[in-house]
């Protein structure tokens, strides 16, 4: 795992057009040129993410999709669809707050050390304007 602190979403969108997955032709050229600023996202980066501002807690991870059709290229897991603090993070979190992590996924092991281990599973549902990607990330490989 490559542990980054710059633009995920950017970052994201680049490794989608590089992949042939997200068209911008039609973007405005300095918004499309936005996306130059960073490195495209690999397979095995990762961002710790906060879910509304940088509350200084860890609400859980960006990890690179393995899907090379997604249009995305990443997905920031913290709080599920269907989880209220995923809307304000006044709301709590419907699994709970577990080890001083405000997140759906229970995190172990480490992103520098390359251990990340997400608990339950990882789903990017088509319904939810996902790819379809469903998985497990386990000792840092997301499969
Ligand atoms: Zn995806
Ligand atoms: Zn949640």
């Amino acid at each position: 795992m490559r542990l980054r602190r710059d633009n995920w979403h950017t970052a994201g969108q680049r490794r989608a057009r590089d992949l042939g997955a997200l068209d911008t032709s039609s973007w405005d050229r300095e918004w499309a040129m936005r996306l130059f600023q960073v490195p495209a996202a690999l397979v095995g980066d990762v961002w710790r993410v906060a879910v509304h501002d940088d509350d200084g807690r860890c609400h859980g991870f960006v990890l690179t999709c393995p899907v090379v059709s997604c249009d995305q290229g990443v997905h920031a897991w913290h709080h599920g669809s269907k989880c209220p603090a995923r809307r304000s993070r006044s709301n709590a979190c419907a699994l709970g707050d577990r080890a001083g992590m405000d997140s759906c996924w229970t995190w172990t092991g480490s992103a520098e050390a390359g251990t990340l281990t997400a608990t339950p599973s990882l789903h990017s549902p088509l319904a939810d304007g996902g790819c379809g990607f469903h998985g497990f990330l386990t000792n840092g490989v997301l499969a």
